[in-house]
């Protein structure tokens, strides 16, 4: 570990259990931080931290306010500080909107904007009171631009952009806020499509996917910095995805 990166952080990662939040807990970990790993599938965060030093699993939904502020006030007791939170939860199951499948566009809405939010609204004191933090939010190139099926999941990466820039904007020098947007990653993202449709043409939009591990290291060079250098938004993605 360089000079750069060599005090330990505490680290708190949503959606860990698999894909790229499972990707960046292993490496921050294996980087030298403490990493608290959250998802629902505590099974899955039991394995990560049986095999990589320094993560401890956290039964999480981030889609609940309090559950979210409960995790974060026992991580800060439990360490006595919060470093670094990496909003990274995330679903996309995709379908044209004439389909009309409300019940997924609130899901999308609730996991990857409301969860977002509950990560602002449970670090924000911490981050205030230790004089200092860094908030991390895994948006998407689908912040960036929209494409057909993806209409209700874009629109809430391009909120998930906004509300992240803004806190940027509202943040005090001490509190560091990054957006780091992926392309197509392999994972189990695709896995949620229910759209006949919409499942097909994603299967073949993936078959460039990159791994998980090539966000993770957007992700430690973004926390690695020196605390007076902000990274404030990293775009990664496949070289074959236009
Ligand atoms: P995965 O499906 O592999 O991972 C998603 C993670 O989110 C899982 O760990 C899942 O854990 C967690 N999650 C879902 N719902 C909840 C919830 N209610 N509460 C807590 N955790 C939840 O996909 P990715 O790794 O690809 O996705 C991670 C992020 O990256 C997402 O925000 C996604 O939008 C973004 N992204 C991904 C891209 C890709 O191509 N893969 C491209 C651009 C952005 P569990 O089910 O155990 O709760």
């Amino acid at each position: 570990m360089d000079a750069v990166t060599s005090s330990p952080r505490i680290a708190f990662v949503t959606g860990a259990s698999s894909g790229i939040g499972r990707a960046v807990a292993r490496r921050l970990a294996t980087d030298g931080h403490r990493v608290v790993a959250a998802a629902r599938r505590v099974e899955l965060l039991d394995e990560l931290a049986a095999s990589v030093d320094g993560v401890e699993p956290c039964e999480l939904d981030v889609t609940d306010l309090d559950a979210v502020r409960a995790a974060v006030a026992t991580t800060v007791e439990r360490h006595g500080r919060l470093d670094v939170f990496v909003a990274n939860a995330g679903v996309m199951p995709l379908s044209r909107l004439d389909a009309g499948l409300t019940d997924q566009w609130n899901q999308m809405i609730d996991v990857n904007v409301r969860g977002l939010l509950h990560g602002i609204a449970a670090c924000l004191d911490p981050f205030r009171e230790q004089g200092g933090g860094h908030f991390v939010t895994i948006a998407s190139i689908g912040a960036h631009g929209v494409t057909p099926t993806a209409a209700v999941y874009c629109g809430t990466k391009y909120a998930a952009w906004a509300i992240t820039e803004g806190l940027r904007l509202e943040s005090p020098p001490e509190i560091r806020v990054t957006t780091v947007s992926p392309g197509v990653v392999e994972s189990e993202l695709a896995d949620t499509i229910t759209d006949s449709d919409a499942r097909q043409a994603m299967s073949e939009y993936r078959r460039h996917a990159i791994p998980p591990s090539a966000i993770a290291d957007a992700v430690a060079f973004a926390v690695s910095q020196p605390p007076e250098v902000d990274v404030n938004e990293i775009v990664v993605r496949p070289v074959r995805q236009r």
